[in-house]
């Protein structure tokens, strides 16, 4: 499990390793700060999707569900910066339907530990056509990652974005299509 005294330490290192003193009055608490920090933004690796997608409800004349514009932070696996952003997400349901809340957490989880933007994205919907039974799922994911805009190449603002289909999405350009249309309405 999440080992905070681990973290503890780790951080009292890497502030000596780049010529900080750990005794300092404003570093005292730093690393108990940062150890609850990152058992939270670390938070999604202790759940599991499937708590938020057991419980689904019967919509048997339900078309495309589609949340846009869900916000999410995670943390790229490569340099352990911040990349974040917005998710839009569909799905075809196929007969039941899940809370209007879960997509959302179902982000959450998958968002909430160290991450590839790419790998992200597949995760959400891998886990809806498994624990939805969906017939399709879209996610689409838009974000700007911190080891871009203040590191390396140095470039803010731009944009990352990742498409990942599944099922009836991956066979009907007109389902894609639709999804586009829903998403770009703003
Ligand atoms: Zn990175």
């Amino acid at each position: 499990m999440f080992d905070q005294e681990k973290i503890q330490q780790a951080t009292r290192l890497l502030l000596e390793a780049i010529g900080e003193d750990p005794q300092r009055e404003g570093l005292l608490d730093t690393p108990a700060r940062v150890a609850r920090m990152y058992e939270e933004i670390c938070g999604g690796m202790q759940q599991d999707a499937a708590e938020h997608l057991s419980t689904t409800f019967e919509a048997s004349e339900a078309g495309m569900v589609v949340e846009r514009d869900i916000p999410f932070y995670s943390l790229c696996e490569h340099h352990l910066l911040p990349f974040f952003g917005r998710a839009h997400i569909a799905y075809l349901p196929s007969g039941r339907v899940a809370g209007l809340s879960k997509l959302a957490r179902t982000v959450e989880v998958f968002a909430r530990r160290l991450q590839l933007q790419e790998r992200l994205s597949a995760q959400v919907a891998d886990a809806l056509m498994e624990h939805l039974g969906a017939k399709g799922v879209i996610v689409m994911m838009e974000a700007e990652h911190m080891c871009m805009s203040m590191r390396g190449v140095c470039k803010p603002g731009t944009q990352t974005v990742t498409l990942v289909k599944r099922g009836a999405f991956e066979q009907d350009p007109a389902l894609v299509d639709e999804f586009f249309r829903m998403v770009g309405q703003r």
